[in-house]
Parts: structure tokens; sequence; C-alpha cells
């Protein structure tokens, strides 16, 4: 098996919303599909999910739920906690993944992922990998090592999961928050519309649309293109110095905005405004409620 492509990506869930008969839906999805090598679980909207053991199967099992419910739709599976996701600074660009696992593999770690990340300005290979360990207990120790062969490293835990990327829920742009924008209209996160996102009318089984990059999917979707640009432009920045990262990740420093001057006059909001901003604050809040209900199911 090789440590790069793509069978080593996350396979998405497969949801069938509002099914009228589940034991009839499983029954047909395993005579399609076979009894093994995939799994369910229910959903919030009186649906089934389902997740497969392979990519084949996830594809087979798709087109087979499509065809039975046109509102199928699949949804991704990142925030599953399988892989740890680590940057590497410091290696030659030429490196192959192959040799990075090997050396890895020297100290207890799985590697399941290995690539080299692209400079986003230069288009260029960086001195950059991005390697997804297999979830393990001893993943933490891994930002101990500071050297692989004679290369001498920075090992960072990947921020993709993480929040040091701000995004504006106000127009949704990322690399500044909402307190700071600039901009004078709201742009909804789930359809791209000219309202903030609580007066959202687009129903919960319709595919979104991306503020930023006009993709099928809402703006805050971390397989966004303009989201792993901007993630990868923070990865393959020069590295800080190791102590000083940790700690800017214990203070939740937001790297990415600068620091606000002292004395400098915060933006001052009118009535509306902060009425507006109150109300997002209120659907975030139950969105995420919602999200944390549905994984307990
Ligand atoms: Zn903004
Ligand atoms: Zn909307
Ligand atoms: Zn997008």
């Amino acid at each position: 098996m090789s440590a790069t492509g793509n069978q080593n990506q996350p396979i998405p869930y497969i949801i069938v919303p509002n099914v009228e008969n589940a034991e009839k839906l499983i029954k047909m999805a395993e005579i399609e599909v076979g009894k093994t090598g995939f799994y369910t679980t229910t959903t919030k909207s009186d649906g089934i999910r389902f997740k497969c053991d392979t990519m084949e199967k996830h594809k087979a099992l798709l087109e087979f739920c499509t065809k039975l419910h046109s509102s199928t739709f699949v949804k991704s599976s990142l925030h599953e906690p399988k892989r740890y996701r680590i940057i590497i600074k410091g290696l030659h660009s030429s490196t192959s993944p192959d040799w990075i696992k090997y050396k890895l593999a020297a100290h207890g770690h799985t590697v399941l992922y290995c690539k080299n990340l692209i400079g986003q300005k230069s288009q260029t290979p960086t001195n950059t990998f991005r390697v997804d360990l297999e979830y393990k207990e001893n993943n933490n120790e891994i930002m101990d090592i500071n050297k692989i062969g004679t290369y001498i490293v920075n090992i960072e835990k990947s921020i993709a999961h993480t929040s040091i990327i701000k995004q504006c829920h106000k127009c949704q742009k990322f690399n500044h928050q909402t307190e700071d924008c600039k901009s004078r209209e709201f742009v909804c996160y789930k359809c791209a519309g000219k309202h903030h996102s609580a007066e959202c009318s687009k129903p919960r089984e319709k595919e979104g649309k991306c503020a930023n990059c006009g993709g099928n999917h809402i703006a805050t979707y971390q397989g966004c293109p303009i989201y792993k640009e901007a993630l990868e432009n923070y990865e393959t920045q020069p590295s800080t110095p190791k102590k000083q990262s940790h700690n800017q990740m214990n203070n939740a420093t937001p790297l990415l905005s600068p620091p606000r001057p002292k004395n400098a006059p915060r933006r001052q909001y009118d009535l509306l405004e902060q009425l507006e901003l109150l109300k997002i604050f209120e659907k975030n809040l139950k969105d995420l409620n919602e999200a944390h209900r549905e994984t307990q199911n």
C-alpha cells in the first residue's frame, strides 16, 4: 500500500434523509452491495447515514441510494478523529514520502498519508510536508522529534481542524474577524445570499452555495478550495521557533489577523448591527447544539 494517493482520503457519509422504511432500505442496500463493508447510523432528519469501508463500496452504494431516493447527499467525514495531522517543515522538497514514512515508523508512528505542500504564491514545492498519522496514544510525542535523517526539522500539529484560520461571520471571507469586517453587507454562509445566515430560508437538505468559491457547499466547509488556500498559505509560512508556536496555540492568538494596537478604538456598531450579530450568534449556537445532538445519535 502506498503512503500517498486518494485511497487514504476519508470516505464521506451517504445520507438518505426522511426514510420511511429503514429496514427495507438497508435490506435492499445489502442485496445491492453485499452484507459487509458498511455500517449505518440514524440522523436527526429521520434518515439513515451509511459509512462504507472502501471507496468502491461507497460509490456503488451512493449510486444505489441516489437512484432510490433523489434527495440522497454525501457529507464529509473530516471531523472523524481517525487521523492525526501534522506539518513537518525543514525537509528538502524532493524528499520521498516513503522515506518519511519509513523514518517516522522507527519512532513508532504509522503514516497514512504524506504530501509535499506547494507554495500558493510561488506555485513551487516547499520544504513543508503534510502528514496524516494513524490515531494512536503516542501521536503527541511526534512533536518532540527535531531531526529526521540528517535534517533539522520543526514538527507542528496541523491547524486544519482548529479555528486559527479566522472566518468572518459577516462576509464569510477568511483572515479577519466579524468585528474587523469592512464589508457593508451580510453574506449568508449557507446560500451565499445577501442576508445574514440566521435569516436563510434554504431547506436543510438542499445543497449549499459557497460565498467564497461559488461551489456546492456551505462557506464554512473545510474542503473549500479557498479555505484550503488560506490554510496552505499559513502552513507554508516560514516556521516559527517551537516554543513560541506552542504558546501561541495555548493562548489561541489569532495568528493571521494583525494585533489591534493598544488604545486603538474598537469598531463601533449601531444597535441594529448588534442585534443582527446577536441573532447570528444565537443561530450558530443552535446549529452547534443540533450538530452536537446529531453526533450523539
Ligand atoms: Zn468580513
Ligand atoms: Zn441564505
Ligand atoms: Zn467554497
